[in-house]
This record gives C-alpha cells, structure tokens and sequence, in this order.
C-alpha cells in the first residue's frame, strides 16, 4: 500500500523539526504535525527565553558592580513588560525560522494536533493521513504536586508571560527550573524563598557543586528552605500562602512550582498504535530508538532519559540519517555536558565524585577562588573548579564549575573528555591567561583520593 508519506512526526519541537528537515534533505516525503508552537518548548518556555531572563537579570548587577571599577551608573527600576515584549519578538522570529526551515526542506506542515487513528494512520481532526513510518517527539510538559490549592501557583510555562512583575515568589523544588527561576526572580529584584526537600539542591550533581551552589544562592539573598515539602496554598487576600512540611506558612505574591514534567503521551491514541509507555508515561525505546511498534520511532524528551535540546536535536539527526541516510549511527548519553543557568552558572560534564568512587579510586582536584572581576567590583561571588580521575587510567572522569562562563568554558573540556584526555594531557596543555578557564589546565595539587573504601570491598 502507498501511503501519503514515507515519514510522519508528532510534534515541531527540537526533535522533531531536526528529524523532518533531515528526512526531507535524504529525499523522504515528510509531513510534520505541531498543536502549539514551532520550535517546541526550548524555543518558546524554554532554554531560549529562559536564557534571555538571565541575562536581563546579569545587566542589573553588572550595573552595581560597575562602580568599583569607576563608572557612575545609576541603575533605575527594571521594567518587566519591556523585558516580555522585547523577548516575544524574539521569540515570535525564531517560530517563523523553525516554520520557515521546515518549508524550505520541502515538509508538509500541519497546525494541528495529532493522534493515532491506527498504527499507520494520524488524525488531526479535519484531516487523516496515513505514513510508512511515524516518529513521536511531543516533549513534555511541567507537573504541578498533587496537594490542596496548587491550582493557585504558576509553572513554568506561565513564568514566560506574567502580566505583573512579583515582589515576593516562593519556588518549589530544587531541579534545574527552581533554582534557575528561583536566580532570575532574585536577580530581577524579587524577595525569593526556594523550597526544597533535599538538603542540598540539584539532587545527582556532584556533591561540592551543590555545596557551591548553596552558597551561591544564599549570597544572590535567596531564603533556602531545605528538607520541605510543599503541604498546601491557600490565597489570603492579595497574598498567597504556602504551607511547608515544617508547619512554616510562607506569605507571597506567587507561588512557583518546578517539580517536574511529564512526557506528553496523554491523548495520542498509542494504544491504537501498539506503542507502549512506562509508568510514568515516557515511551519505551530501543538502542534504535523504536518503540514496541516496529515502525514507529519516539525521539527526544517524550522517553524522558536526558531532557535536554541537544540530545532531542542529536537524536532527529540520527534517526533521519539512520531510516532515510543510510548512516545508522546511535547517539551516546555518555559524558553529555550540561549546564544550569544559575547566578554564577553551573556546567557539568561526566561523572560526580560520588559515582566515580562507586568504580574504584579517584584522584579528586577542587579549587575554590573569587574571579578577577569580583575582586574590584566587591560583590560575593565565587568559582569552584573540579576536576575527577581515574587513579588507574588516570582519564579525567568529571568536571564540574560553578562559576562565570562555566557553560562555555564546560563545552571545550567535554571534547577533551569525550576523546579520552587523561590528567597528564590537561597538565601538557598551556593555559589562557588571565582567565578563569585556565585553571582546569594547572590544577596541580591533588585535593583528596576517593574511592578506596568501595574498590576494597
Ligand atoms: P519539545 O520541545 O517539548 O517539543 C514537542 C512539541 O510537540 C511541542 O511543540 C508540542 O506543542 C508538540 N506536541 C505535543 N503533542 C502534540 C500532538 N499530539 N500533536 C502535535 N504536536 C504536539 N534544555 C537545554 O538543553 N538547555 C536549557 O537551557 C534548557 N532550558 C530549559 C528551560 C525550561 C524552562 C524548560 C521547560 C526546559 C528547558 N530545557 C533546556 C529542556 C529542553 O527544552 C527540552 O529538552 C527540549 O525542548 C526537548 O525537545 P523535544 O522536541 O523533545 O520536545
Ligand atoms: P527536575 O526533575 O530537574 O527537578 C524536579 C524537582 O522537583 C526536584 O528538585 C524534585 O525533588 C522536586 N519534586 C518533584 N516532585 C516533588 C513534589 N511532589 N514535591 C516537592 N518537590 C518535588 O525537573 P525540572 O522541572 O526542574 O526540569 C525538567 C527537566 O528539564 C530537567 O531535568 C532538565 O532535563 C530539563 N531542563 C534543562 C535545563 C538546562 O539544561 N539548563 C533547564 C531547565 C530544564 P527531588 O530532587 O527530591 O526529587
């Protein structure tokens, strides 16, 4: 049977706008399918505006810092809804980039929502088309808890377009979105409290990152509350309340949750398709990126293992050279650097000491510093630099920054560690003076071994 397309994709987000342009580039006739808005979450509630709120947030203290270093700024109040409109139209011209991407490699658009009508055939209400092969990358979406009131906070879809700047934001949780909202909220003049269930945030990060980031926080003027968990919110005029598992009731103008999403496989028919989900409804993949239903692919945050743009982008790449390019090729999740955009920022690559030491010892290099700038401009704001290897092979394992530039300076180092770079290669290479950059190339000093205990077990 002929179908209209050799390749259907559920969702124009970073995943599935990468596999329909390359598709089409192999010669595939492609069709894609977006509900909302081209580019996905990363282009609209996502990385890009995210990123755009930090930096707005960098502008202000850079003004107060100025002043040690001789300039005069007067910095007046910041003004929110310039800082939207200014973003919109940013984002508003990538949407038309990613739509005009897709048209230019010759994919059929569809504006519309999506769902299996059986294994072959898609339907998106006035329309039905039947493909050889479809691919779900619908992403996910943010959860709220499931506790009395939480219809009465925001997640961070809602962030992007608050209508009134708050003076006071209570945040919840401790993953990525918390503690970078919980930085811009603060940073744009807000009374921030972060709310937190573990004792450190950034649960799984190595261990003297999350310390840093602790005080990281507690110096941008955050209130940390660990070890609570959100109990209820209750409005109380024009304030809101939220009561935490310490009997604490926090008094706020918003209340913030960020605990989590959930891949977005409600409402696309997959029983009709055969494709299986997990409990928490990501869907269930193979090394080839197949689903339990031979022609049917899933890519990217929807079988939620490493959310992040990059890998969804990486993974449409693969799939489209591997159905249409005759390139099979699979793509690792190994050493995939990532950042947190906090103030300072966070970026990681590889193993955390703690993991490193469950395979045996590790040779563990720490340095904590106040950078150049700050020296001048007075403000409290510190760096850490680690470096974790192998005592055996001596490969360097992990690196980890809390720091200025620590995400572009992540980004060479992970090279380096994907090619294998041991401690001695790092050690051989010359430094950039004066940056902070070069100090991942004279750590000389070994700041501890880790790991014997569990090697002798
Ligand atoms: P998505 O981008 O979510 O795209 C899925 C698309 O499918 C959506 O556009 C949706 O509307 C559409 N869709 C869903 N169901 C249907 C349907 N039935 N029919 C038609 N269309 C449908 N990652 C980073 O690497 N760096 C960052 O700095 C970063 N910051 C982030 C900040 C925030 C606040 C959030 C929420 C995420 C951030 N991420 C970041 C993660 C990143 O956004 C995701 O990993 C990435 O967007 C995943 O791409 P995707 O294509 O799998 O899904
Ligand atoms: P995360 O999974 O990173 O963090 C969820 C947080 O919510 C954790 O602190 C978790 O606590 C807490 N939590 C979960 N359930 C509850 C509950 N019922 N009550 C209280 N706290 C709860 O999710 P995010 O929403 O922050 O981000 C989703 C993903 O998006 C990230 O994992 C990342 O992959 C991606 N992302 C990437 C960014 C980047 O690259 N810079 C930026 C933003 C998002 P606990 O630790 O105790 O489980």
């Amino acid at each position: 049977m002929t179908h209209d397309f050799d390749l259907f994709v559920i969702g124009g987000g970073s995943a599935g706008v990468r596999c329909a342009r390359i598709a089409a580039g192999h010669g595939a006739r492609v069709g894609i399918a977006e509900a909302r808005f081209w580019g996905g979450t990363c282009v609209n509630v996502g990385c890009v505006p995210k990123k755009l709120l930090v930096q707005a947030g960098e502008y202000g203290a850079w003004a107060d810092d100025a002043a040690g270093f001789g300039w005069e700024i007067r910095k007046g109040p910041h003004d929110w809804a310039k800082l939207l409109e200014a973003k919109d139209r940013e984002i508003g011209r990538l949407n038309a980039v990613y739509k005009r991407l897709l048209e230019a490699a010759g994919v059929a658009i569809f504006e519309a929502h999506a769902s299996f009508a059986d294994r072959h055939t898609i339907d998106m209400g006035e329309q039905r088309i039947t493909a050889e092969r479809i691919v779900i990358a619908t992403g996910g979406h943010p959860v709220r808890p499931d506790i009395p009131g939480a219809d009465l906070g925001i997640v961070s879809d809602d962030a992007f377009y608050l209508p009134v700047f708050p003076g006071r934001v209570a945040v919840v949780g401790s993953g990525y979105i918390a503690v970078e909202f919980a930085g811009i909220f603060a940073s744009l003049g807000a009374e921030v409290d972060l709310v937190y269930r573990q004792p450190l945030p950034l649960r799984g990060f190595d261990q003297d990152l999350r310390e840093a980031l602790q005080e990281a926080l507690l110096a941008q003027g955050i209130r940390l509350h660990p070890g609570c968990t959100p109990v209820k919110v209750e409005t109380d005029g024009d304030e809101k309340v939220l009561t935490v598992s310490s009997g604490h009731g926090l008094r706020t103008d918003l209340v913030f949750f960020a605990v989590g999403r959930r891949p977005g496989t409600e409402r696309l028919g997959l029983d009709r398709a055969g494709v299986q989900t997990s409990p928490v409804g990501a869907v269930k993949i193979d090394a080839s990126l197949r689903t339990t239903a031979p022609h049917i692919y899933a890519i990217g945050d929807v079988t939620d293992r490493l959310n992040l743009t990059p890998v969804a982008t990486a993974e449409g790449h693969a799939l489209a050279d591997a159905l249409f390019g005759g390139k099979a090729r699979q793509i690792s999740l190994e050493n995939v650097p990532t950042a947190v955009f906090t103030s300072p920022p966070i970026a990681t690559v590889g193993l955390s000491e703690e993991v490193a030491a469950l395979h045996g010892p590790v040779d563990v290099y720490v340095t904590r510093f106040t950078p150049m700038r700050h020296t001048i401009s007075g403000r409290n704001r510190r760096t850490m630099m680690k470096l974790v290897v192998d005592q055996a092979s001596q490969h360097v394992v992990g690196a980890h920054m809390l720091g200025e530039d620590a995400p572009e300076i992540m980004q060479g180092l992970a090279i380096a560690i994907n090619c294998g770079a041991t401690k001695a290669d790092l050690d051989r290479t010359i430094g950039i003076h004066p940056t902070a950059a070069e100090e991942f190339v004279t750590l000389r000093t070994r700041t501890r071994v880790t790991g014997l205990a569990q090697a002798a077990d």
